[in-house]
């Protein structure tokens, strides 16, 4: 049986700052991307491009090996001034949301009642949530951390959905754009992800084997073979080197050859 593919998600934040970069960017990234077929690749836009860039991969006769993510959306149409729905974005080819990201958790003060609400609504319309989870200091105690915000985060969904969700591990201390910021070790992520699976496993009986659980925080392409070189690190999440077009076909093809 082949392995399963490494997930890799880049997070391009608010960059770049023009439709023109956007589109350079998003061309060279796919461009890597098809030639390291053991990896999925998920580019997450800012939402103004992503039209333009979806239909452009659209054109791209066949190619699967990269998928469209959004970085956040709204439960539903109707009257939510500046919100976006599942729907308008899955009219566009995307894949992937982001919940629970630590810019939008610490910096936009977004709740673990709102970052509920939006898995469930993400996973009613068919689009993949990846729920970034971790502790904000390295002090902190990360266990207690991450059970609590999967107890409130996943609170109501049953295992089927639970089972649906992709889960990242991603300290914010390890986030490249946090002050003092480092990236965690391989062995410190391992220890992450086992607490993670367990509480996956108490809560919703879930085993091991049906779990992907991602790592984020400062993966570049020095260090991205020694994180997704180990099987239970089932792909990453990356945002500073995804704005880099040569560092991230580096990173895509270091991960396309520990998968082969
Ligand atoms: C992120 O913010 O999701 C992230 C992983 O950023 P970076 O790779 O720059 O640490």
């Amino acid at each position: 049986m082949s392995p399963t593919k490494k997930i890799i998600i880049a997070n391009w934040k608010a960059n770049p700052t023009s439709l023109d970069q956007a589109k350079s960017l998003f061309e060279a990234t796919v461009k890597a991307a098809t030639q390291y077929p053991s990896v999925q690749t998920v580019v997450c836009p800012p939402f103004v491009y992503l039209e333009e860039l979806s239909t452009w991969l659209k054109s791209q006769a066949g190619d699967k090996t990269v998928s469209l993510g959004v970085q956040d959306v709204w439960e539903a149409a109707g009257p939510f001034t500046g919100e976006i729905s599942p729907e308008m974005v899955r009219g566009l080819g995307v894949q992937y949301v982001l919940v629970g990201h630590s810019d939008r958790r610490y910096k936009l003060g977004e709740s673990d009642e709102l970052i509920n609400r939006k898995l469930k609504a993400a996973l009613q319309a068919g689009i993949t949530p990846v729920l970034l989870v971790g502790e904000k200091e390295a002090e902190d105690y990360r266990q207690d951390i991450l059970i609590d915000q999967m107890a409130r985060d996943l609170e109501g969904l049953n295992a089927e959905e639970v089972a649906k969700v992709l889960v990242a591990y991603e300290p914010v201390w390890a986030i490249s754009t946090s002050a003092n910021s480092r990236p965690d070790t391989p062995e410190n992520t391992l220890e992450a992800i086992g607490m993670i699976k367990e509480i996956l496993h108490k809560n919703w009986q879930l085993n091991a084997d049906q779990l992907q659980i991602l790592y984020g925080g400062s993966v570049n392409e020095t260090n991205a073979v020694n994180f997704l070189s180990h099987p239970e690190i089932a792909g990453a999440v990356i945002g500073g080197a995804s704005l880099k077009p040569e560092e991230f076909a580096h990173i895509l093809q270091l991960v396309n050859n520990v998968q082969k």
